[in-house]
């Protein structure tokens, strides 16, 4: 288990308070002008030994993306950084506690990011139902810039930059980097084709790094403890420590720092107290937030919690939002409700998601209730494969992946609701 001085965000659960004065004492803005005098380049090529990989869901390697930034404006154009914290994927609230308890962890580490990429400024775009965290952060941001640390001579530095919070209205599709730009335009939240990536033409069509909050706000722990510190945890490829937000049938559910590639049963064993009425009651696993396939009990139990350890098991790490499923649950239930969420947040913008979204979830009702013939099971998967891949955003992969475990994995439960139903029908 990680050592309690290995930990980076020492006040998770809100014991101490958020405030600057509390922050600094707990080690953050301590010479942020020292981080910054190492140079751009340095900062970005830290990041890059760390191996910190992007914290959002799709585990892009961090100093990579900002080293696709322009070294020089580009007809006096500015760049700019957004960070994620539309955080909206089911079973994911990390960065909520972030922004409840360590909020000057985030500014810092905007400002840290920032300078590495040359921004001008930073957008948080913050999810619309965390309104009491918006308040922490409209007053954490206020606190930064009455202390100097962010806008004109940024901590002493010389360099300006500001750091701006926008409130999003509640659209799941507003999390996807180029429908949050959009959404900051003041547009409607609709993704856009890539490439262009954002670095490339992003916010107002400048130069712009899309980050998530975790990925921001470990950034100063690892300038100043280095990245060989922050690369000794976890394994090849799956570096550093990790926010694991474990829910459903667990004794404790919680939100917690550890090791990347800590094995799932011992994440839920030391964290959690264990499965509720025992592991042999555990039905499945959602490892990685609702977008990511169910993995079976027996498949998850040694299965590092990494990018490649859940990759191995045909899921994936996603947020690191593990939802918990113990016999009680009904699986086919389980999945119909979040073919009903992607159905719900598709933007309508291209045909296979538009239309596959809503077809898939009347489909796993119609599964759940048995009302359904054997043969649509295998013509409900060639849907998921006509929808994955085929649509302008990864909502479409996020609609069919589900179902595709369910299928995999779950098989004889479909077709046991089938025939029981029949068996109904004709009685
Ligand atoms: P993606 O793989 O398309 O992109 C990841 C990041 O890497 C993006 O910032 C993208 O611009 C960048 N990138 C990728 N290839 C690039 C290239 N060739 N050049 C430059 N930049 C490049 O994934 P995505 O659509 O951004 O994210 C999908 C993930 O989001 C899913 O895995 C899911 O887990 C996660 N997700 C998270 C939440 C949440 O609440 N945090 C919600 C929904 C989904
Ligand atoms: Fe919109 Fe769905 Fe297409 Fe994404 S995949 S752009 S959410 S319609």
């Amino acid at each position: 288990m990680l050592a309690d001085k290995d930990r980076i965000f020492t006040n998770l659960y809100g014991y101490q308070p958020w405030n600057l004065p509390a922050a600094q004492a707990r080690g953050d803005w301590d010479n942020t002008k020292d981080i910054l005098a190492k140079g751009r380049d340095a900062i970005i090529e830290e990041i890059k030994a760390s191996g910190l990989r992007g914290r959002g869901g799709a585990g892009f390697p961090t100093g990579m993306k900002w080293s696709f930034m322009p070294k020089e404006s580009k007809d006096g154009r500015p760049s700019f950084l957004v960070i994620n914290a539309d955080e909206s994927e089911p079973g994911s609230c990390k960065d909520r506690e972030i922004i409840r308890h360590d909020p000057h962890k985030l500014i810092e580490g905007a400002l840290v990011a920032g300078f590495a990429m040359g921004a001008r400024a930073a957008y948080i775009y913050i999810r619309g139902e965390y309104i009491r965290e918006a308040e922490t952060l409209f007053a954490a941001v206020r606190e930064a810039y009455d202390a100097g640390l962010i806008g004109k001579n940024a901590s002493g530095s010389g360099y300006d930059f500001d750091v701006f919070v926008h409130r999003g209205a509640g659209a799941y599709i507003c999390g996807e980097e180029t429908a949050m730009i959009e959404s900051i335009e003041g547009k409607k939240g609709q993704p856009r084709l890539k490439p262009p990536f954002p670095a490339g033409a992003g916010l107002y069509g400048c130069p712009t790094t899309v980050n998530n909050v975790e990925s921001i706000a470990v950034a100063p722990t690892i300038m100043r403890r280095g990245a060989a510190w922050f690369s000794s945890f976890g394994r090849d490829n799956n570096k550093g420590t990790k926010l694991f937000q474990i829910s459903g049938h667990v004794e404790r559910p919680c939100v917690v720092e550890d090791s990347m590639s800590i094995p799932f049963r011992e994440l839920i064993e030391k964290h959690c107290g264990g499965i509720r009425g025992g592991w042999d009651n555990l039905l499945a696993v959602i490892p990685g937030g609702s977008s990511v396939p169910l993995v079976p009990a027996a498949q998850i139990m040694d299965a590092p919690m990494d990018f490649d350890g859940l990759k191995e098991v045909g899921s994936g790490l996603g947020t690191a939002a593990v939802i918990v499923m113990d016999k009680s649950t009904d699986i086919v239930r389980a999945i119909s409700r979040i073919s009903y969420f992607y159905k719900h947040e598709s933007c309508g913008q291209c045909t296979p998601c538009r239309e596959g979204t809503g077809w898939m979830w009347r489909m796993m009702e119609r599964l759940r209730t048995g009302d359904a013939a054997v043969e649509e099971i295998d013509m409900l998967q060639q849907v998921t494969k006509q929808v994955e891949g085929h649509t302008i955003c990864a909502l479409g992969d996020a609609a069919a992946w589900p179902i595709q475990g369910l299928i995999r994995h779950f098989r004889p439960e479909l077709e046991r609701r089938i025939a029981e139903n029949v068996r109904e029908a004709a009685e």
